[in-house]
Formats: C-alpha cells, sequence, structure tokens
C-alpha cells in the first residue's frame, strides 16, 4: 500500500498516471497526491471520482515557498507514514526555430525542468524518509541524451536539450548520496507521446506511455537506484 505525489497533473502524462494509480486497489495505492498549479476540468472529474483517494495539491514548481507550502499541506495529511513515492513529471519544451543563437529562454526551462526538480524533491525528502519505498522518479527523454544527439539534431528545441541532460545529472547526484539511506532514483523517459508537449504525431498514446512509466517505478527496488530507463513503442527492440 503506497503512497504517491505526482507533479504537472492538470494534463498530459502526469494526469493519465494519476487516473491509473487511482484504479489500482487500495492494497497498492493508499492515496494519490496529484500536485499541480491549474486544477483542470480533466484533474477535478478524476478527483471526484476517485473517493477521496486523489488529493489536489496545488504548486508552482518554481516557487520555492508554494513547493514547502504543498510539502506541508501533505505531511498534514500523512504523517509518519511518510511518502512512498514521488514523480517529478511537470516540464516544459520551448522551441527555438531561428537556431540555439537565438535561444531566450535557456533560464527559464532550467529553472522548471531542473532547479524546479531539486526544489521539489528536497522539500519532500524529510517525508519520503519516513516512507517504506523511497522511490523517486524523474521525467526526462531521450532528447537530453548526447549519446543520441545526432538523431535529434534537427529538432529545434535546444534549452529542452539542455535542462533533460542536466536533470539526468541531478538525478545521479541524488542516486548516489542517498543510495545508502535505501533510496531508490530512477530517470524515465516517458517515449513519444501524443500530448500539448508531444503533438499528435508522436508514437506513444498517453495510456501507453503512463502504463509504461508506471511498469517501470512499481517493481524498481534500491538495485536500480540511478538508472535510465526509456518507455518504447510496444513491439519494438529493446
Ligand atoms: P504537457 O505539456 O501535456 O503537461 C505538462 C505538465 O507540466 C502540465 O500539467 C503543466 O501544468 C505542468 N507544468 C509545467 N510547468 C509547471 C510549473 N512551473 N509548475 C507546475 N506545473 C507545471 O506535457 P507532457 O505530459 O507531454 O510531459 C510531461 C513530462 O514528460 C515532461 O517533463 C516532459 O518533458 C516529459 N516528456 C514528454 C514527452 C512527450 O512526447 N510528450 C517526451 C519526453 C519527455 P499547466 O497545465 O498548469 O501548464
Amino acid at each position: 500500500m503506497a503512497s504517491y505525489l505526482i507533479t504537472g497533473t492538470s494534463r498530459g502524462i502526469g494526469l493519465k498516471i494519476t487516473s491509473i494509480l487511482a484504479s489500482k486497489p487500495a492494497s497498492e495505492v493508499s492515496v494519490v497526491f496529484a500536485a499541480s498549479r491549474t486544477e483542470s476540468d480533466a484533474l477535478k472529474k478524476l478527483i471526484a471520482n476517485s473517493s477521496g483517494r486523489v488529493k489536489f495539491i496545488n504548486i508552482e514548481v518554481t516557487n520555492e515557498e508554494s513547493v514547502k507550502k504543498a510539502a506541508s499541506e501533505v505531511k498534514q495529511v500523512v504523517g509518519e507514514k511518510g511518502l512512498d513515492v514521488l514523480l517529478n513529471n511537470a516540464g516544459v519544451m520551448p522551441y527555438s526555430p531561428d537556431g540555439i543563437e537565438t535561444m531566450t529562454d535557456l533560464d527559464s526551462t532550467f529553472n522548471t525542468n531542473v532547479t524546479s526538480v531539486h526544489f521539489v524533491t528536497s522539500a519532500f525528502l524529510p517525508l519520503l524518509k519516513k516512507g517504506n519505498l523511497k522511490k523517486v522518479a524523474n521525467i526526462s527523454t531521450t532528447l537530453g541524451s548526447i549519446a543520441m544527439s545526432q538523431r535529434y539534431a534537427l529538432f529545434p528545441v535546444p534549452a529542452y536539450k539542455v535542462s533533460k541532460a542536466a536533470l539526468n545529472m541531478l538525478t545521479v547526484q541524488y542516486a548516489q548520496s542517498f543510495a545508502e539511506q535505501g533510496f531508490t532514483f530512477l530517470t524515465i523517459s516517458p517515449g513519444w507521446v501524443k500530448t500539448d508537449l508531444g503533438g499528435d504525431s508522436a508514437d506513444l498514446t498517453v495510456k501507453q506511455s503512463a502504463t509504461g512509466v508506471l511498469d517501470i517505478i512499481i517493481p524498481a527496488t534500491t538495485t536500480e537506484n540511478g538508472k535510465f530507463y526509456n518507455v518504447r513503442v510496444p513491439g519494438w527492440e529493446k
């Protein structure tokens, strides 16, 4: 019986992960904190139909005060049981169609995709330390891979690529620092997914991606601490 907190649950992959978790038996999922700066109609509906298992937590991940307030609200609900799983999913992907030399949004993108993940993780660490599972999954992308960068050279999102490469290293830094305390930090690329961010031509439906992400997180143990995973199109070579 695990408690989860997911950021960026107003839409896209975060919303679908929340809905899949909410449909699992109470013996597997006790409570899901849907942390979002916007309570979208879809999220409101999910919460209304969840019999109290999904709870809305207001969070603007770039604002440290908002993040601390969110952690304190979650603490009031979970108490000494703590939080089992944190999923840092909120992210932004701005375009620089005229080339990297015209990139103006590196700071803001880095702030949302990297610095905020650090804010959220550090703010929730005291609760995660009390939890049984001690798992943190950070949602990244193969666009942040230096080894695969040639494949994606023509896709004009340099700030996003730089920020997600940094997120991968942030995750490894946390994994190394908290390995001895029994933590499992994972980096997961959710595949190319049909969302506002991924667009309509993407390979995966949100359901396929969200299911794939959870299939990595749920069985993960400390043996997987610090690893990078990629959700694949069903049938593709692993
Ligand atoms: P969406 O654009 O559909 O959703 C992004 C979510 O992040 C929204 O809930 C949004 O909230 C939230 N968010 C953004 N900025 C903030 C902020 N400052 N504070 C709080 N919430 C914020 O994206 P996806 O669902 O597609 O992406 C989710 C994650 O998956 C991202 O980290 C993305 O980089 C990653 N990813 C996605 C891929 C894809 O193909 N879709 C591929 C690889 C990785 P709001 O509604 O309020 O704006």
